[in-house]
């Protein structure tokens, strides 16, 4: 499974860090959610792959975020 996470509209809530921060973190500095340095894709902040051990947190993560903007694929 595959993440894109819109960070232009992320509100920066923290919701998908606290329900996945194996996978999920906030900018030190802009402080929109990003994918964890490991699970990036090409070493891009905005794309991951899931480890199949964290799909079921990703998606919830993705289900509980206000903005919807935690895109699977
Ligand atoms: S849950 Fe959504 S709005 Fe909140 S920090 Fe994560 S991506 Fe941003």
């Amino acid at each position: 499974m595959k993440v894109r996470i819109i960070r232009d509209e992320c509100v920066s809530c923290g919701t998908c860090v606290d329900t996945c921060p194996d996978f999920f973190e906030l900018g030190e500095e802009d402080t929109l959610s990003q994918v964890v340095e490991r699970y990036r894709n090409d070493g891009k902040r905005d794309e991951g792959s899931v480890p199949p051990d964290l799909e079921e947190a990703v998606r919830e993560a993705a289900d509980l975020c206000p903005v919807q903007v935690i895109l699977l694929e």
